[in-house]
């Protein structure tokens, strides 16, 4: 079995402003399916997107998130999700 550290996670704020909402104000609009660095800090290791509750995008958001992933992986520059598992 694998062992995982747990981290402590710091639960700083319970309501999570979404980063692309915060982008949005300045300046940056849309979700760049090249921003590789960006997508994936939103897939989790397996190249699934993350849920909402962990990302802390929101709905709108998340929608996009996901369409400029998937773009992404037609691409080729993301993988698909549990292509390797
Ligand atoms: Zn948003």
């Amino acid at each position: 079995m694998e062992e995982r550290k747990m981290r402590p996670r710091p639960r700083r704020s319970r309501r999570k402003v979404c980063k692309f909402c915060v982008e949005k104000a300045t300046g940056i609009t849309g979700i760049d399916y090249k921003d590789i660095k960006k997508l994936s800090s939103f897939i989790s290791e397996t190249g699934k997107i993350m849920p909402r509750r962990m990302s802390g995008v929101c709905a709108k958001h998340q929608r996009d998130l996901a369409v400029a992933i998937k773009r992404a992986r037609v691409m080729a520059l993301l993988p698909f999700a549990g292509e390797r598992f």
